[in-house]
């Protein structure tokens, strides 16, 4: 027996079959069960949400020969011809393959006989926006005077683009997407008709991959117990649709909660192992902030969009809400240091420590744990996961003095710029300002006004700044909005930014981004000319090195 797709073999023979459409079923088993038809229907909804599946059912209740019915026999010929696709008096016409007037005037030649077997003839027009303007007059003259033995059912993923003058002559129905846990619920039916073995984690994804739609909800599952090899596993099916596992995004509340920096560590490994796209896993741990958001204020309004809705619900009760609100800024901003990094797991990395270090009551000295970082070798794919798990006083004390003995051994490098953490926004220095700005990250001409400001005074809740008045004619209260929304989720607070135009007297991240950059340039003319070879290939041919042409590759930031 040669093996049939899921999204045709489950698809639903009867009304009762149907998941979801409760309230279209219900007024069209109404008309059918007391004989109140209408000759025209028309049925609205986005792809796979059954709108076929119902006109194909309702042609069936028409035709039937036990009679008309809401529920029909499904066995006898007019039945069966129907489910088969092959019966003379049910015309399916897919709009998007015949638009042209002449289609629709053939169409609608046959319209004045008498339907061959069936008590009524029954045109099923999908996607009948399609249709062009002529072939929607030639609709509408039928419409407006229909043979009794007629009814249309019209089907259109877009309503906007019909007439007015069709719309305002059919019964319409609009078509709702599916819930997920309606979705869940016909997919568990399925797998256990067909006796295949699944986690229940797995089919929340596949819900959440259909987005609304039945049929690519059971074409998904198709693939997904292909690609799993005959268990619908969890781990799997997210891998296979590239979303993100639920438990792991939960696991960094978790973490983030315990205040347990390892453990967050850990879970960015557990992403990098499975290759998700830290964008994705971004965007989903901003919706999960948001519902936990929402289920402390409104704990009736969380949605079940992933089947764990109690373990939100649990969550939220032991999550401060100023905390879930600083996270949730942290990463709306970190989506902007994750397009400019070049190595997406360190800022993911860097995002998840931001929110455990800058939570509002840090237990150990925010400016040791940052000074201890400064001094550590760089994070990357290949080294072992930084330990910056929350430091006891003893073993913080001797990290202190490792840094120290470090600081003495090796190179006299630059000082490292401190970032100033959030409680001691009130001394921010020319460099930690520097430090802030590149940190932000804010781009185009926002970004640019940014990096030509430089702290004038500040306290708890407002940040004054003097923007260099050589820059200032592209300034206007948009991007004042800009930089306050930014500052104020950098500070996790509301912050009031007050900017005036002046003379900068010390040196503005822009000024110092230039400074850098052209020491860059300085250094590379002296690399270039110290070369031996250049230095030969000057002596042997006697050149001269124009010094305008040397550029340098990567800007400095
Ligand atoms: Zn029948």
């Amino acid at each position: 027996m040669t093996y049939q797709v899921l999204a045709r073999k489950w698809r639903p023979k009867s009304f009762s079959d149907m998941a979801g459409q409760e309230h279209v079923l219900q007024t069209l088993i109404h008309a059918l069960d007391n004989n109140r038809l209408h000759h025209a229907y028309l049925f609205t909804g986005t792809r796979g949400v059954g709108k076929t599946t119902i006109a194909r059912i309702f042609a069936k209740c028409l035709n039937c020969e036990m009679g008309i019915t809401s529920t029909p026999c499904g066995k006898c010929s007019a039945c069966l011809e129907i489910a088969e696709g092959r019966f003379i008096d049910l015309i399916e016409v897919d709009a998007a393959s015949k638009t042209k007037v002449e289609d629709t005037r053939e169409l609608l030649e046959n319209v004045q006989y008498a339907p061959s077997r069936g008590r009524y003839k029954v045109y099923l027009i999908d996607e009948v926006h399609m249709l062009s303007t002529h072939s929607f007059n030639a609709l509408l003259k039928t419409l407006e005077e229909p043979p009794p033995h007629i009814v249309f059912l019209l089907a259109t993923t877009d309503p906007h683009k019909l007439p007015i003058t069709i719309l305002s002559r059919c019964l319409q129905f609009s078509l709702k997407n599916l819930s997920p846990q309606k979705i869940v619920d016909y997919l568990r039916s399925v797998l256990i008709a067909e006796q295949i073995p699944f986690e229940e984690g797995a089919l929340w994804h596949l819900a959440k991959g259909a987005q609304g739609s039945m049929r690519d909800a059971l074409t998904l599952l198709d693939q997904s117990i292909s690609f799993c090899a005959g268990n619908v596993r969890e781990a799997e099916v997210s891998e296979l649709l590239g979303t993100p596992d639920q438990t792991l995004l939960i696991r960094i509340i978790e973490a983030l909660k315990g205040e347990n920096a390892s453990g967050l560590l850990d879970c960015a490994s557990s992403i990098a192992e499975r290759s998700f796209d830290y964008f994705i896993f971004l965007e989903n741990l901003l919706s999960l902030l948001h519902r936990l958001a929402i289920a402390q204020l409104v704990p009736g309004g969380v949605d079940n969009s992933q089947g764990d809705r109690e373990q939100v619900l649990a969550l939220a009760r032991e999550l401060k809400s100023e905390d879930i609100q600083l996270y949730y800024q942290i990463a709306l901003n970190g989506r902007q240091d994750l397009a400019n990094a070049h190595d997406p797991r360190m800022a993911f990395e860097m995002l998840l420590l931001r929110m455990l270090v800058f939570s509002p009551q840090p237990p150990v000295d925010t400016a040791l744990l940052m000074q201890v970082d400064t001094h550590s070798p760089i994070q990357t794919a290949e080294t072992p996961a930084i330990s910056a798990e929350r430091l006891t006083p003893e073993a913080a004390d001797s990290e202190k003095k490792k840094t120290e003995l470090k600081a003495k051994d090796s190179d006299p490098a630059p000082a490292p710029v401190k970032v100033t953490p959030i409680e001691d926004s009130a001394c921010l220095t020319p460099q930690s300002w520097i430090a802030l700005v590149d940190e932000l990250a804010i781009t185009g001409i926002t970004g640019n006004l940014l990096a030509n400001c430089i702290p004038e005074s500040q306290n708890e809740s407002s940040l004054a700044l003097i923007l260099d008045e050589s820059q200032s004619s592209l300034f206007n209260d948009e991007h004042l909005r800009r930089i306050t929304q930014c500052l104020s989720g950098y500070f996790g607070r509301e912050m009031l930014v007050r900017i005036s135009i002046g003379q900068l007297d010390t040196e503005s991240p822009a000024r110092f981004r230039q400074r850098m950059q052209e020491e860059r340039i300085q250094k590379t003319v002296k690399n270039f000319e110290n070369d031996e070879n250049v230095q030969a290939i000057v002596q042997q041919f006697s050149a001269h090195i124009q010094q305008d042409s040397i550029s340098v590759a990567n800007e400095v930031k």
